[in-house]
């Protein structure tokens, strides 16, 4: 472990245990952004994985850390505070973003095991389809986990496309490997979307869809603990839409939750994060008062509603909760 590893940790655990490392979180609340819960915390723990899924032990740990130092509260609850009531331990709230299944399998039995409420964020286009996303096809498919005749062939795809696979992705190292894969899918963001379904069509599509579908959203939901709220419909960066598809997207993904939950949540919440003043103006017009973005920071009731802060949840920061309090303190103090 670094130097610098061991100084995050120390700063992140003194930032809590004491009254005046706790003070800049007064009155304030933290969201946190998660995506994934795996079955297990070894596949979580690899680079091209590690930002976006976190495994069973990691997660089970941070819900008990969180218990202890926060008070862990429905998204709606934290946001419609009334900033005069201040709670002796600041609020936290739960999110989950695109709406996958595993929501269901590996985070749900925890949640509801530690009483800890959260939101998930559907893309409402792929629940109850098997329609996938495709940074976890095309990832997963060129990590070898369906087999070298699917990545040979996707390779090949990829090459049409102009992406020729970079050699470090050949490395026998997992590690080097996986960074490497990380930054080549990172690369592929730029594609324009018809490219990136005709890859991610070009992929095996595996036995089990990969997202939610609505009986397990109504279940979730009549658990109590659990509300719905949108994140596009087909997961559309919102920024690069003209109005009418942006209004086609708000206006889907909304109508779908409207006819799968019992009381969807009046939040919206960007796919990928991105948002600028139009597509805020739009949101804000489709009556949503709330939105939530994915830059780091606490909520407090001064900041602009439609671009709420979160603390992203990696398998890394979940494993050493230390970190995401450092990382906390670092939002307290911009
Ligand atoms: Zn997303």
């Amino acid at each position: 472990m670094s130097i610098k590893h061991v100084f995050k940790r120390t700063g992140g655990w003194l930032y809590l245990n004491t009254s005046l490392g706790r003070h800049p979180l007064r009155g304030a609340g933290v969201i946190l952004m998660l995506h994934r819960v795996l079955s297990n915390d070894r596949a979580a723990e690899l680079p091209h994985r590690n930002e976006l899924c976190v495994g069973p032990e990691a997660f089970e740990h941070l819900l008990i850390w969180l218990q202890r130092y926060f008070e862990c509260v429905p998204l709606m609850t934290l946001l419609l505070a009334d900033p005069e009531s201040v709670p002796n331990r600041p609020r936290v709230a739960l999110t989950f973003d695109d709406g996958w299944r595993d929501n269901a399998m590996n985070a749900f039995p925890l949640l509801r095991q530690y009483q800890v409420p959260a939101s998930i964020f559907l893309s409402t286009d792929f629940i109850g389809s098997r329609q996938h996303f495709w940074w976890e096809s095309i990832g997963e498919t060129l990590w070898g986990s369906h087999g070298q005749v699917a990545r040979h062939s996707l390779i090949e795809h990829l090459q049409h496309a102009g992406r020729p696979l970079p050699v470090l992705l050949d490395d026998i190292d997992d590690e080097r490997r996986s960074l490497a894969l990380l930054h080549y899918l990172q690369s592929l963001k730029s594609l324009d979307p018809r490219t990136l379904s005709d890859l991610t069509e070009a992929c095996p599509q595996g036995s089990q869809p990969q997202a939610l579908d609505w009986p397990q959203v109504r279940m979730l939901e009549d658990s109590g603990l659990i509300r719905f709220g949108p994140h596009g419909a087909s997961h559309a960066i919102l920024t690069g839409l003209d109005d009418q598809r942006l209004h086609e997207e708000l206006t889907r993904s909304w109508t779908a939750l409207e006819n799968g939950c019992a009381q969807p949540l009046p939040v919206y919440c960007y796919p990928n994060g991105d948002n600028d003043a139009r597509v805020r103006q739009q949101v804000a017009a489709h009556g949503f008062a709330f939105a939530l973005g994915t830059e780091a920071g606490l909520y407090r009731n001064d900041g602009d509603p439609l671009n709420l802060p979160r603390f992203g949840v990696s398998q890394r920061n979940a494993h050493h909760p230390e970190l995401l309090a450092w990382r906390i303190r670092r939002g307290a103090h911009p």
